[in-house]
């Protein structure tokens, strides 16, 4: 990056919310530098959400940042309860969000507020010498032309304008994204279910009910309706409830006198010692964004889909976009992928946006297009349908009453096996990862080839204990011979389930389409580094 009055960056992200401090992570991980700006002069100060679904905390894991995050978080059971005040001894409670099966993956849910998230992984984002990162600094305006992207950023404290050059903006500006605007981007759903006030406030309500005992807790009195949620494993909480603009309500009416009643009356605790924290006005959401990408511009997290916060979905939708976004813009700056690459971003992230907006519509409404599938299968069973997958013609297997079941199908999330005390998903980016069955020879020979064109990391298992491999390749659905290649993200590119006559010719195929690269780009790409071809061995 050049430090003169014109900042020069392959990436620039805007916002620094979960969704923007992972990108910025992900890219440098990648190699990728990347300015970060963000209006407000730090993280969040609120804890806004607190449920981490167990794929965001596999790709905490795999960005080395689980038990940090594990060491933050606090107990809350992950379901839903409805009862007449938080106190009552025997709410309704809906399904848990947790698996049932722990042994689908290497890591489970999890319950850290953002407020406390958000510093670990600024803390990680600025320990790579890629990311730069600028706070109480926004963005003013951009303009995209086919030379790139000129972005104006401002100082909000000493006024200094600066322009930005970057070939690729991710807007992570949250869910009144003035990038979207600006690209006059249409949002689709029902918009505005209703307008809330959040309590956020210290109470000792642990002498009445037993802390932990449910993620999100809606409470309906003749006096009081709203959505209790514990912040931290102690005393502080948020108390959510509606106000009705088109009755005339307004949120002022809610004054720190009038919020300790609130919270007494929805606890069931009269006389309880309430200390009110602050009082924040907002607006629950549901819809998303018509398109994901315009030009080299990509939206992402509440940027690009707002939901309600029940099943806890925003901010893992938003870490999970980038995820998916990441590695394909490292891959085209790198000259390893065609520009088409990018266009799976909308292709793949677009319809799991829109199905987590309806997902959360529905676990508040008991209506919306959620079907029967469990959380697990909502989390964990995202199957990709792009150019950046290479169908097998196989069918998704379907579990009994819509249970997820782990699949190396093309376009899902590779799954979970223990090999040794090492996941499966533990090798898994930011590079490409081949796993071969143990006479699966001729792939490593193919994949050795591809190596000397791309960074290709290769995963031979040959050498594993005979129980590992029987069981990583009978959930991968892979023979002795045959191979799955997995792509950065985690989710399965292609799968054999024996060898063919022609390997070589086979991965090149495959790799040129799922990387969109035409026989002209493959001749430009990068120098061949052979010395970054990885053997990662579990022995
Ligand atoms: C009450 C409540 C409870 C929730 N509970 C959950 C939950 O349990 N689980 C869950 O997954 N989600 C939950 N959510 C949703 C979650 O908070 C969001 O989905 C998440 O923060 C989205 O992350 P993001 O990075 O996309 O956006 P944000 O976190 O909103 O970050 C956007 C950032 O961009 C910055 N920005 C905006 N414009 C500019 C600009 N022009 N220049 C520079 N910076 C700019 C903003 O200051 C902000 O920091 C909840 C939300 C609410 C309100």
């Amino acid at each position: 990056m050049s430090p003169g009055r014109v900042i020069e960056v392959p990436v620039l992200i805007v916002g620094a919310g979960p969704a923007g401090l992972c990108a910025s992570i992900l890219l440098s991980q990648h190699g990728i530098e990347s300015l970060t700006v963000e209006k407000h002069p730090g993280t969040s100060i609120y804890p806004r959400a607190t449920g981490i679904n167990v794929r965001s905390m596999e790709i905490f894991r795999s960005l080395g940042l689980q038990d940090e995050v594990s060491r933050a978080s606090f107990k809350a059971e992950p379901r839903i309860a409805f009862s007449r005040a938080l106190t009552d001894s025997e709410p309704n409670v809906s399904p848990t969000f947790r698996p049932d099966h722990l042994d689908v993956s290497p890591a489970e849910w999890t319950s850290c507020s953002q407020k406390e998230l958000e510093p670990i992984l600024l803390r990680a984002a600025c320990s790579h010498r890629q990311a730069q990162l600028l706070f109480g600094t926004e963005l003013l305006g951009f303009d995209q032309t086919c030379d790139g992207i000129t972005a104006q950023i401002g100082d909000r404290v000493n006024g200094r304008r600066r322009d930005v050059r970057c070939r690729y903006l991710i807007a992570c500006d949250g869910s009144r994204s003035s990038v979207r605007e600006r690209l006059g981007v249409r949002m689709f759903g029902p918009g505005v279910l209703n307008h809330n006030v959040s309590i956020h406030f210290s109470a000792p309500l642990g002498r009445y009910i037993p802390m932990g005992r449910n993620f999100l807790h809606f409470v309906q009195n003749e006096e009081v309706m709203g959505m209790f949620v514990a912040t931290d494993g102690g005393s502080r909480w948020v108390f959510a409830i509606p106000y009705h603009p088109e009755q005339g309500e307004t949120p002022d009416a809610v004054t720190k006198v009038r919020a300790v009643d609130l919270v007494r009356k929805g606890a069931g605790v009269p006389g309880l010692e309430v200390d009110v924290i602050g009082i924040v006005p907002w607006r629950m959401e549901a819809d998303c964004a018509e398109r994901l990408r315009l030009g080299n511009v990509f939206l992402a997290g509440d940027a690009a889909h707002r939901m309600t916060p029940a099943g806890g979905l925003g901010m893992n939708t938003a870490i999970q976009d980038v995820h998916n976004l990441c590695w394909k813009l490292a891959a085209v700056l790198r000259g390893w992928a065609g520009p088409a690459l990018l266009e799976t971003y909308e292709a793949e992230r677009r319809p799991v946006g829109q199905q987590n907006v309806d997902r959360s519509v529905g676990l508040i409404t008991g209506g919306g297009n959620v079907g029967d599938r469990s959380a697990l299968d909502f989390d964990l069973g995202i199957v990709y349908q792009s150019t950046a997958v290479h169908p097998d013609g196989t069918e998704r297997p379907s579990g009994a009453g819509g249970e997820f079941v782990p699949s190396a199908r093309p376009g899902s999330r590779a799954p979970h096996v223990w090999l040794g005390r090492v996941s499966t998903l533990d090798l898994f980016g930011p590079h490409f990862t081949l796993l071969a069955g143990p006479r699966g020879v001729s792939w490593r020979a193919a994949v050795t080839k591809a190596a000397r064109e791309l960074e290709f990391p290769l995963m031979d298992r040959s050498r594993g204990r005979d129980t590992d491999r029987h069981a990583w390749q009978r959930c991968y659905g892979v023979g002795e011979s045959g191979a799955v290649l997995v792509r950065p993200d985690g989710h399965v590119a292609w799968r054999r389930s024996a060898s063919v006559a022609a390997p070589a010719q086979e991965l090149d195929r495959v790799l040129n389409t799922v990387l969109s690269r035409s026989s002209e780009e493959v001749s430009d790409l990068v120098t061949p580094d052979l010395d970054r071809l990885t053997s990662l061995t579990a022995s």
